[in-house]
């Protein structure tokens, strides 16, 4: 039986590797649901090569383009945000792929698991504002959420068969971004085009912004308190520039377990999209003489304010990292505009942290409520009205 796959955001970075490894694997996956924000003209063209049993676009002023485009195929065609988060009690969906970015993942990823869907995650951003509810939903309905993300798949490989065995801390690595090494004051000018340039992925705009402020890695630290359930004093972030050992466990009894690769996301999104098994792949080899040096790094949280801050939003739980996110995603959309400056994204996001009241055990509505405030407050602060 073939996996039937509904991809969140199949037309972005992780979208479209998901989509080769669907390619590449007929017999394993199909492709069931694609969605996009906005990018009509690839939604169509993955449509028309992958022929997914519905499509959906959000952008309204997209749909008669993309209907039109389709109408000679058996393939149901959608507009608007909220087809999306329907399409997820589609019977013929096995697993729901979240490639979305940002707070838009939430909505849609809860509806899958309400409709007893497992999830592959990489919408980090999700378990970031509402990880209480998200994996309390997914107990509640049995469904299983596998990571994405290429550090907490590491750790989730590590985890094989260890189950019943406690943790004692987790290590996730960082690549330290283009900026790796620079003090604030190197900082001050750096451009839009320079933060784009990360030295080992190729990743979509955000988390690429992400990465260089070292925002990624705060927001994956509190993805990785909810998948594995730790508490912050558990979890230890460790610059390691060549992306090699993807993150590592240490057990209880002091053993450490690291998963190791060439960077390449093909990877874990396979063995989410595959779990339990593994599938045999031509991806490039790893070659230890071709890296005679892995090294490591303290993280620099003087310079990059903003891992500081999630690590500050984990330990108060709450509200907060929701806040947190939003303030960041509006704090990145300006920066990428050329509306404020990279130094900028850490001092508003502390701002807007700092003014919100703090709700210790939110709703769902208090999280959408937070989010919407947060995001109204960033713009004000950062003083852009065109986001
Ligand atoms: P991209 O920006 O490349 O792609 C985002 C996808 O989501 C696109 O298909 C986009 O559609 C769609 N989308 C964006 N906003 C909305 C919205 N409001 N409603 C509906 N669809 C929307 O992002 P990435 O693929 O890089 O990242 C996706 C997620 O995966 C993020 O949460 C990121 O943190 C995470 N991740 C990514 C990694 C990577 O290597 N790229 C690694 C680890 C995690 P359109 O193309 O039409 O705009
Ligand atoms: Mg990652």
């Amino acid at each position: 039986m073939k996996r039937r796959i509904a991809i969140l955001g199949s037309t972005g970075s992780i979208g479209t590797q998901a989509l080769e490894v669907i390619a590449s694997n007929p017999d394993l996956f199909e492709a069931e649901v694609l969605t996009a924000h906005s990018n009509a003209a690839l939604l169509i063209e993955q449509a028309k090569t992958f022929k997914p049993n519905a499509v959906a676009i959000a952008d309204e002023s997209k749909y008669a383009e993309v209907k039109e485009a389709l109408k000679d195929e058996p393939i149901k065609v959608f507009g608007g945000y909220n087809s999306i988060v329907q399409l997820m009690s589609l019977d013929s969906i096995d697993m729901v792929l979240t490639a979305m970015v940002g707070f838009s993942g939430l909505e849609p990823t809860i509806a899958a698991i309400k409709n007893k869907k497992n999830i592959a995650l990489a919408n980090k951003e999700t378990l970031v504002v509402a990880g209480d509810i998200v994996t309390k939903l997914a107990l509640e309905n049995n469904v299983s959420v596998y990571p994405v993300d290429s550090e907490h798949s590491a750790i989730f490989q590590c985890l094989f068969g260890e189950h019943h065995n406690p943790i004692e801390k987790i290590i996730l690595t960082a690549s330290g971004g283009p900026f790796r090494g620079r003090k604030r004051t190197d900082l001050e000018s750096v451009t839009r085009d320079q933060a784009l340039k990360h030295p080992n992925w190729t990743m979509g705009a955000k988390i690429t912004i992400d990465s260089a402020s070292l925002m990624n890695k705060g927001l994956e630290i509190i993805e990785a308190k909810w998948l594995f359930d730790l508490t912050p004093s558990q979890i230890e972030v460790v610059v390691h520039p060549q992306s090699i050992i993807h993150s590592l466990v240490q057990f209880t009894d002091g053993s450490m377990k690291a998963q190791m690769g060439l960077p390449d996301m093909k990877l874990p999104i396979q063995v989410a999209m595959a779990f339990p098994n593994r599938i045999k792949s031509d991806f490039p080899r790893f070659n230890f003489m071709d890296y005679p040096q892995l090294t490591f790094e303290q993280p620099d949280t003087e310079t990059f304010r903003c891992l500081g801050l999630a690590q500050h939003a984990m330990k108060e739980g709450g509200n907060l990292p929701c806040i947190m996110n939003a303030a960041n995603e509006v704090a990145v959309a300006a920066f990428l505009n050329k509306e404020l400056r990279f130094l900028e994204i850490a001092e508003v996001i502390e701002q807007v942290m700092q003014t919100m009241s703090f709700i210790a055990k939110p709703s769902l509505d208090d999280y959408r409520q937070c989010d919407l405030e947060a995001r109204a407050l960033t713009k004000e602060a950062v003083g852009v009205k065109s986001l």
